[in-house]
């Protein structure tokens, strides 16, 4: 069967082998995504990836130069911005200056000609929605840049759009209010059980608010997979190191039995062993990506470890919960190591130039051939 048979994957949106130049360039070269109804989707990406390109050929502020595009089922190519059921919402807010936030959220509802009534019904249900039914008649200039997201945010949703697009729409907020309205949106988005796409080059906020994530590169599409994936199995080193923090060690897989490969990494240092062999045969270059929290450093020799390296504690850094320790590996590679600090001080347990052994499970990592 189809994997869109289970409701929640129907797609709502299918980009078919896409590709769009500006001149010679190629901005979006040639990605075939399906994006479900009712999914909060994220695009994620370094500057100039090709996110924004994505965004504004839904919205159709530009035209693919191959491949198509369809919504719902239906091709949407030749559809205007204004009469596809797309909304964008756009990081400077762009609310009319003059209007009161009752009139900003009714504004598209006029210019569609919604009857009276129902345009004050629908925009009281989105000031309760989005919680500023007291800000009502207040200007954009006295209110909180917070406040002044949310009004955005009601006047994209007014017009009921299958679909709305959040071009960085978080970007003015400081950090905690930007957490705090990353969960407004995700509860929002549930209520009314939309689908939003967000465009973020801001991994930890993709990884708060979506269900999946694309992973884009120079206009490809490396990886689509939901957050847990993309930081537990990233398919390339690109991915690994784009999303966390992750060490890498680059190899060459020596033995490989059953699903267990072997892979030596420097000279007069054991083999390491990797439980998932990930597609890779004896004889491969191949590198290991392993996450910093998964590493454990102790002074003594750990026993009943699946691997061990013996290093030197180059730079600790301390961030109350957490210590990362950059450790010197008898090659010369740094490999952070990262513990919770539990206990108080606990960091102090080490210090710069101790010799320590750092372990993990042979679990703990993914063998990358890219
Ligand atoms: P950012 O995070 O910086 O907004 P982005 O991933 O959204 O980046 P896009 O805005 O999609 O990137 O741009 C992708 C590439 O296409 C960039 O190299 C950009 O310079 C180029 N590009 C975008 N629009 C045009 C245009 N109208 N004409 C020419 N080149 C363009």
């Amino acid at each position: 069967f189809a994997p869109w048979d289970d409701p929640a994957q129907k797609p709502l949106v299918r980009f078919g082998n896409v590709t769009k130049r500006f001149g010679s360039f190629t901005a979006i070269d040639n990605i075939s995504l399906d994006i479900y109804e009712r999914e909060f989707f994220a695009l994620l990406g370094p500057s100039g990836c090709g996110k924004t390109t994505m965004m504004r050929m839904l919205a159709g502020f530009e035209k693919p130069s191959e491949g198509t595009i369809s919504l719902g089922g239906e091709d949407i190519a030749d559809i205007p911005p204004y009469k596809r059921p797309v909304n964008m919402m756009f990081q400077s807010y762009a609310l009319f200056p003059h209007m009161t936030v009752e009139a900003n959220i009714a504004f598209g509802l006029k210019q569609d000609k919604w009857p009276k009534q129902q345009i004050s019904e629908r925009v009281e249900e989105m000031l309760s929605l989005v919680q500023l039914t007291k800000f009502a008649k207040r200007k954009p200039h006295q209110l909180s840049g917070g406040q002044r997201q949310r009004v955005a945010l009601a006047r994209s949703l007014a017009k009921k759009p299958k679909l709305l697009l959040l071009d960085e729409p978080l970007g003015a907020l400081d950090k905690k209010l930007r957490e705090k309205t990353q969960f407004e949106l995700m509860d929002i988005q549930e209520k009314l059980g939309m689908t939003f796409v967000i465009v973020t080059h801001d991994q930890e906020e993709a990884m708060t608010v979506a269900s999946r994530i694309a992973v884009m590169d120079d206009g490809k599409l490396i990886q689509v997979a939901t957050p847990e994936v993309i930081y537990e199995y990233p398919n390339c080193r690109y991915v690994a190191d784009f999303i966390g923090d992750v060490n890498l060690v680059e190899g060459r897989i020596s033995t490989t039995a059953e699903e267990m490969v072997k892979l030596s990494w420097a000279e007069g240092q054991g083999d390491i062993d990797i439980s998932y062999k990930n597609g890779c045969s004896a004889g491969e270059n191949a590198c290991l990506a392993i996450r910093p929290e998964k590493v454990h450093v102790t002074r003594e020799e750990p026993q009943d470890v699946d691997n061990k390296i013996r290093g030197v504690i180059h730079d600790i850094a301390y961030i109350g919960n957490l210590s990362t320790y950059y450790v010197k590996l008898g090659n010369g590679q740094i490999f952070r190591a990262q513990e919770s600090n539990r206990r108080r001080l606990a960091n102090r347990e080490f210090t710069w130039d101790d010799q320590v052994w750092l372990s993990w499970r042979n679990t703990a990592g993914v063998l990358l051939q890219k």
